[in-house]
């Protein structure tokens, strides 16, 4: 038996329930049972492992912040992600050379969101040949420069999140319960019962809930819509042509868009804002005619050459936040924490989301 029943021999126990199979539900899970292994975990996901925006991220890490409290956990995040890269051995990730085109009167603004304090500097002759060499026809106008920052981080968020499930899963005291969509919660006995939509039911002593773009449509819907989340399509396209060796990302910052090397899959990744709000995982989510205008504009005004290779790509929803602030928060008591507000960037704040999560659920000083 994986799990301990209540003594109503009824609902199984846990000592920590994870609502979530994501990248975010992943590390709590993994930080959890780091901290202690006697922790009984059980990881819970309403369909199957690798379902929701984790799978189809781009993985990029640029270790920067809008505004301050994002910043701290951009920085947070970077040395949790060294943390794990020294547990696991690996935790799937390549330093990117980055380069950043933006208006000459941005480029103050930019430095400021550098996590680590660094600074921009304009591009190298060295560094603009190689831009030629990589971004075929690159242009810009007058008042936009290039410049080159610290080198960042290129991450595969699925496979991350799937090795550290594997190590959660290898204690045999835990489990992952797939196809439990936890539509309850609420406090029994003095434990945590978590009801799926089946009827179906576990208690926990504690629970984490990162359900991602899931969460205006489950049992933190209403603390979520008070802390302001929304949900929106997230829209990264394919390059279909090989990244040369030693190829910099490029961030177009003012367009809040980027060109990633994608190593594994042997093409580029372009990331654009996709415009359309409101837009839950339930939908049905496509890469339309709209997004690719916006695709097809800042290629042509930026990386003429590539638009013959602009074919297919990505497309899933995440879960906004004020500010692309993450919040982490006790929802209804002391037991219960929601984690959510990747906004676009859940995979790179994800491990100081999870370690806020559990130092609050366990009375610890937050991050
Ligand atoms: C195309 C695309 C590109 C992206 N690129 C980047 C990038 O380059 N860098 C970056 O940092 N971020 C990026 N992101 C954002 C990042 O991927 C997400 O913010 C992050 O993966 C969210 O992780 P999560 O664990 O919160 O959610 P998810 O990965 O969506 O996982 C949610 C989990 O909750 C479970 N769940 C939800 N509700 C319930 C319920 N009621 N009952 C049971 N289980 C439930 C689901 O089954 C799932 O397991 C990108 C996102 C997309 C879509």
């Amino acid at each position: 038996m994986s799990e301990r029943t209540t003594g109503t021999g009824a609902a199984p126990h846990y000592d920590l329930a994870v609502v979530g199979a994501g990248a975010v539900g992943a590390l709590v899970a993994y930080y959890a049972v780091r901290r202690n292994p006697e922790r009984r975990v059980a990881v819970i996901t309403h369909a199957g492992r690798g379902t929701g925006a984790t799978r189809l991220s781009a993985g990029f890490d640029t270790t920067t912040g809008h505004n301050p409290a994002q910043r701290a956990m951009a920085a947070r995040s970077t040395a949790l992600f060294a943390e794990l890269a020294a547990g696991l051995g690996d935790a799937g990730r390549e330093p990117v050379e980055v380069r950043w085109l933006v208006a000459r009167e941005n480029t103050a603004a930019l430095d400021a969101t550098m996590a680590d304090g660094g600074r921009t500097r304009p591009v190298t002759g060295e560094q603009r040949a190689l831009l030629d060499r990589t971004f075929p026809g690159l242009t810009h106008s007058a008042d936009e420069v290039l410049l080159s920052s610290a080198a960042m981080t290129a991450g595969q968020p699925q496979w991350l999140t799937d090795r550290l499930l594997d190590e959660v899963l290898g204690r045999p005291d835990n489990t992952l319960l797939e196809g439990f969509r936890v539509a309850e919660v609420h406090r029994t006995g003095g434990h945590v019962e978590l009801v799926a939509a089946d009827g179906s039911r576990i208690t926990a002593t504690k629970t984490v809930l990162a359900p991602g773009p899931w969460v205006l449509d489950g049992p933190v819907a209403t603390a979520a819509r008070e802390s302001g989340a929304r949900v929106k399509k997230v829209v990264a396209f394919h390059i279909m042509t090989p990244p040369p060796p030693g190829a910099p990302a490029l961030v177009m910052e003012d367009a809040d868009a980027f060109l990633l090397p994608h190593r594994p899959g042997g093409h580029w990744i372009l990331s654009i804002t996709s415009p359309d709000w409101d837009r839950g995982p339930d939908e049905p989510l496509a890469i339309d005619a709209r997004d690719r205008d916006i695709a097809r504009a800042l290629l042509a005004r930026h990386v003429p050459g590539f638009l013959p290779h602009l074919i297919g790509g990505r497309v899933f929803s995440d879960c906004f936040t004020p500010g692309h602030l993450p919040v982490v928060a006790t929802v209804g008591g002391e037991d219960v924490v929601m984690a959510i507000g990747g906004s676009g960037s859940g995979y790179r704040l994800a491990p100081a989301m999870a370690e806020d999560a559990l130092n609050l659920l366990d009375g610890r000083t937050r991050t």
